[in-house]
């Protein structure tokens, strides 16, 4: 059984589907998926997911690209992320200066600021941290090697940097997270790196309704087809299905503190 590190069901995407996404990931014996906040106004919508299936479960954060959002306090994020069992994580959070364009770097203080935030409530409050990184890795390690954030933990989510960046992650006790882009032809580097993350420190995602893995790219992602991601891997990684999907999903359970069902 495989599961889903990294989804968003809660966008309109899915709204209509719901029943058949669920169909699907049972035929494709993906077994969990985690519902990933982006924003708060969306996130009631993320928690009843998880409440509602038992299957799933959800984080709580505010992203790194949603500039205008209203903006998380850590009292918020400790007291919701403590409130509710099925919430295992905080996030998605991090830096991306992908956007930034002609602004400066200081300009976007505020990305850090949010970012030191979330680490400080995940700390706190024992959940791990999903981040996100976009051109911004050397500032990412920094803040979450200057926060401490080697004691909760998490996960580097969608992971397309180098192995020396994964490397100082997985130094601080983090997972790395591979998604439909390593199924990518153009995905050489990203393949190698992938090749070189011990099974045991290694997550699969598929990010749905984003980035579908080979071979349902332009289509609309969904949690069922971290199966896909999960089968490129094991060939990737001259092991076998089961191999793979065993260990990413006992990392699942481990990374965010998870007692396993029986
Ligand atoms: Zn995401």
């Amino acid at each position: 059984m495989f599961i889903d590190s990294h989804c968003h069901l809660d966008f309109p995407e899915f709204q209509s589907r719901l029943p058949e996404v669920l169909e699907n990931m049972r035929l494709a014996k993906v077994s969990h998926a985690l519902c990933v906040s982006v924003d708060l106004p969306d996130f009631p919508n993320v928690l009843k997911l998880a409440q509602d299936h038992i299957n799933l479960y959800a984080s709580v954060g505010v992203h790194p690209d949603y500039e205008d959002a209203p903006e998380p306090t850590y009292d918020f994020l400790v007291q919701t992320a403590l409130q509710h069992p099925k919430i295992i994580a905080i996030g998605e959070t991090g830096l991306d200066y992908y956007r930034m364009g002609d602004r400066s770097y200081e300009s976007m203080e505020w990305q850090r600021e949010r970012f030191r935030t979330h680490i400080r409530a995940a700390i706190v409050s024992k959940k791990p941290l999903i981040i996100h990184t976009r051109s911004a890795s050397v500032d990412t390690i920094k803040i979450l090697k200057e926060e401490g954030a080697q004691t909760i933990g998490g996960v580097m989510h969608c992971f397309t940097e180098s192995y020396e960046v994964a490397r100082a992650a997985m130094d601080m006790g983090f997972f790395i997270s591979f998604s439909g882009i390593v199924t990518f032809k153009s995905a050489k580097e990203l393949q190698e790196t992938c090749q070189k993350v011990p099974l045991d420190r290694m997550l699969i995602e598929t990010d749905s309704p984003y980035l579908p893995p080979i071979p349902y790219r332009g289509k609309l992602n969904e949690p069922a087809w971290v199966s896909k991601v999960g089968e490129f891997i094991a060939l990737l990684k001259n092991t076998s299905i089961e191999e793979l999907a065993k260990h990413t999903s006992d990392n699942f359970y481990q990374c965010f503190h998870i007692d396993r069902e029986c």
